[in-house]
């Protein structure tokens, strides 16, 4: 019957409930034959890869099985979002294979950027995250930058092995694996998908002009990415598209800081400094005082602390305090993953503390930027 019916193009098996889940096709697909996956189905007739996404059990789950294989393994971060996008652990289950880091979304960072700083970050991250890259790509899917340097890094790493190509969800994997497609694959002839032999089925396998393959893997879904948190609406107004703007504030103790009614930042104590922020600029920015910042919330969330609207705000996990003490000295972000950071600019020390719904993730580290 149809609920063991499989993909006759990566051998999922198919269903029609959740469109961002592997295997989907849509009710009135049924009836083709053979029958294949959306997924499989844009990539045959568009040359296109579309996201699909999973969980992180059945993420690793998928993870280990690229231990057992020749593989050269693409890991695709968003540089919005860099601890909250990078795939922990995945040295444990990509085994001897070579990864090859490529920071997405470079494009957001503010045109002034110092990339090679910027490069040293992304190297130091890694170390402390206990990552070992081959190479790290900077990268741009939206302006087309760095992706030569990434053919090319491929390119020579590549030797025998297929490549596959991981990621969190939203981090730019299905473009830069249409990008691939482009420069790989003959246009004129369409593009078949097919399953890979042994292994369970989500991965879809699309085999390029030169005889070997990329290996599309679904998007992981973290839940601590305010990304994954917010309705769709939401999310166009989180995720910056256009490079950022940093915002400075000049805070004495005792102030606050709302960005619309997503997150709060509470400078509790510490001499008068500058905070910089770096957030998407369909956010707005309002500054009350601390001790008015409850109540403030309370009547005009959804508001004048906007967006989410009220009904969706309510649809939001309740906020958790974090107290967070900048040490002397320090160049320090306060990052929120998914929303952005905030750059602590003295080096005097500070007592700040975050309000964000329960479960996204905060934390410090040396300032990106
Ligand atoms: P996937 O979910 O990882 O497959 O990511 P997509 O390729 O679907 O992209 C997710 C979102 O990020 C989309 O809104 C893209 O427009 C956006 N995006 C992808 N690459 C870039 C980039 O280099 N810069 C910016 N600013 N946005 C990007």
């Amino acid at each position: 019957g149809e609920d063991n019916k499989k993909c006759s193009g990566c051998g999922i098996r198919l269903q029609s409930a959740a469109q961002d889940q592997p295997g989907y096709l849509p009710e009135k697909a049924w009836e083709r034959d053979p029958v294949i996956c959306q997924r499989c189905f844009r990539i045959k007739n568009y040359n296109e890869a579309s996201s699909v996404a999973v969980d992180q059990d059945e993420f690793l789950r998928l993870l280990g099985q690229i231990g057992g294989k020749n593989a050269l393994v693409i890991h695709i971060v968003d540089l919005f979002d860099f601890e909250g996008s990078l795939i922990s652990g995945l040295q444990r289950f990509v085994g001897n294979n070579p990864v090859i880091l490529a920071v997405n979304k470079t494009d957001l960072l503010p045109k002034v950027t110092n990339w090679n700083k910027v490069l040293n970050w992304v190297q130091k991250q890694c170390k402390e995250h206990g990552l070992k890259t081959e190479d790290i790509v900077l990268c741009s899917a939206k302006k087309n930058q760095g992706f030569e340097r990434l053919l090319e890094t491929v390119a020579y790493h590549r030797g025998d092995r297929d490549v596959y190509v991981v990621g969190a969800t939203n981090v730019g994997k299905s473009s830069l694996i249409n990008r691939l497609i482009r420069d790989y694959s003959d246009l004129e002839q369409e593009l078949t998908t097919s399953r890979y032999p042994g292994t369970t089925l989500d991965m879809v396998h699309i085999p390029l002009d030169d005889g070997r393959d990329i290996i599309d893997t679904p998007g992981i879904v973290y839940p601590w990415r305010y990304s994954e948190l917010v309705s769709r609406e939401d999310l166009r107004e989180v995720m910056p598209e256009n490079p950022l703007k940093p915002a400075v504030y000049q805070l004495n103790e005792g102030q606050t800081l709302f960005f619309g009614g997503f997150a709060r930042f509470d400078f509790v104590q510490g001499v008068h400094q500058s905070f910089t922020c770096f957030i998407s600029g369909r956010l707005n920015i309002h500054r009350t005082k601390l001790e008015r910042a409850d109540a403030l919330f309370e009547e005009h969330a959804g508001e004048l602390l906007s967006p989410p609207t009220r009904e969706r705000l309510a649809e939001l996990p309740e906020w958790t305090r974090h107290e967070i003490r900048i040490p002397k000295g320090s160049r320090t972000d306060v990052f929120i993953s998914g929303l952005g950071w905030i750059k602590v600019n003295g080096d005097q020390g500070a007592l700040v503390a975050v309000h964000a719904p329960k479960g996204v993730k905060v934390l410090t580290r040396p300032s990106l930027i």
